[in-house]
């Protein structure tokens, strides 16, 4: 009766590693895909615009600079 517990005792042990290693996982990741990068023109053309793919300032033309 006593080595069925502590088998019972080393699974649970075991599943809650497992589930707490995935969720960290999954947290990792759903950060990375909230951050997201932002670009604006560096002579401020259009105010505090940022534009979201890198690229170049549609009024000036320079090129967009990585907010951070
Ligand atoms: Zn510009």
């Amino acid at each position: 009766m006593k080595k069925q517990i502590l088998k019972l005792t080393m699974i649970a042990l075991f599943s809650s590693a497992i589930f707490v290693s995935c969720s960290s996982e999954q947290s990792s990741e759903s950060t990375e895909q909230v951050v997201e990068a932002a670009y604006y023109c560096p002579m401020k053309c259009e105010g505090d615009k940022t534009y979201k793919e890198e690229g170049s300032c549609p009024v000036c033309g320079m090129d967009l600079v990585e907010k951070e």
